[in-house]
């Protein structure tokens, strides 16, 4: 079974992510939000976790505030503990995740903790346009068990978090930006087609192995920014492989962004440090 793709996106550019570390002293790899990509309208930041040394890890991220866009965390090995400043509590598992709309302004802490010592995991941050930057906070949770896992070829799997293909639908709904996000799992030559809307920002993040994207060899850690097309083809490398398939309708909006206040005018962002200083911050709890 494939889907009918017309007009094939082709690859703009191949990016390797870079080492950094946020939090307290978490190591990561930053593909979107760095000196050389500071964004891809609507995405502000792409965060990959993956080590097996708990010391890069464990001391996590303390409490920190988001306002104005959305936070994803998606959890392949390992686990995450969430808790906001107004009581609510989770651990995302791996293969589940959270899709969490700070909207007004959420403060929370994020914690990995270890299974088996291994972590892989990802956070993506994706902006609200600016009508929206201030609607309630919203979690959307995500269980392992919940999240659609479709093989539409031979030695292609693919997990649907949110968007629709090959007849399955994830569970994220209500997103401003219209969003597809597919973990997709490739053996060695297996080639899947992934349907993406025209006109959205996409991008395809390598994490195991490597792959064929649009016609392009992307290595492990490496993003490829897609051109305009209806869908994408990935293929499995030699030793096949495992990516995420991320893409949202861009908001042609003016972004002033500080930290994790993401803002639409100057104004905005005072306003935000404003409201955080003065403990006013949080406006509404999260449903
Ligand atoms: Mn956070």
């Amino acid at each position: 079974m494939s889907e009918t793709v017309k007009n094939a996106r082709a690859v703009d550019r191949v990016l390797r992510a870079m080492d950094t570390s946020d939090g307290a002293g978490v190591s990561l790899r930053r593909s979107i939000g760095t000196p050389q990509l500071d964004m891809l309208d609507p995405f502000l930041m792409l965060d990959s976790l993956s080590t097996d040394n708990p010391d890069e890890y464990i001391a996590g991220f303390p409490e920190h505030p988001h306002r104005g866009f959305e936070t994803v965390t998606y959890m392949v090995e390992g686990a995450m503990r969430h808790k906001d400043s107004m009581g609510n509590e989770g651990v995302l598992r791996s293969g589940g995740g959270q899709w969490m709309t700070a909207g007004s302004g959420i403060v929370h802490s994020e914690t990995p903790e270890q299974e088996n010592g291994l972590l892989q995991g990802f956070q993506l941050w994706i902006n609200l346009p600016a009508k929206d930057k201030m609607i309630d906070p919203r979690y959307q949770n995500m269980e392992p068990d919940e999240l659609p896992e479709i093989a539409p070829a031979e030695g292609a799997q693919l997990r649907l978090l949110a968007g629709s293909m090959h007849g399955a639908t994830g569970p994220i709904n209500g997103i401003s930006t219209d969003p597809v996000f597919v973990d997709a799992k490739l053996d060695a030559g297996a080639e899947v087609t992934v349907p993406l809307p025209e006109g959205h920002t996409a991008v395809v993040y390598v994490f195991v192995g490597d792959a064929v994207v649009g016609g392009k060899d992307v290595p492990t850690h490496h993003l490829a920014i897609l051109k305009d097309g209806d869908g994408v083809t990935l293929k499995g490398g030699a030793d096949g492989g495992r990516m995420l398939v991320i893409a949202a309708r861009p908001i042609h909006e003016q972004v002033v962004r500080y930290g994790p206040f993401v803002m639409s005018s100057k104004q905005e962002l005072m306003q935000a440090f404003d409201d955080y200083q003065r403990g006013t911050f949080v406006r509404k709890a999260a449903s």
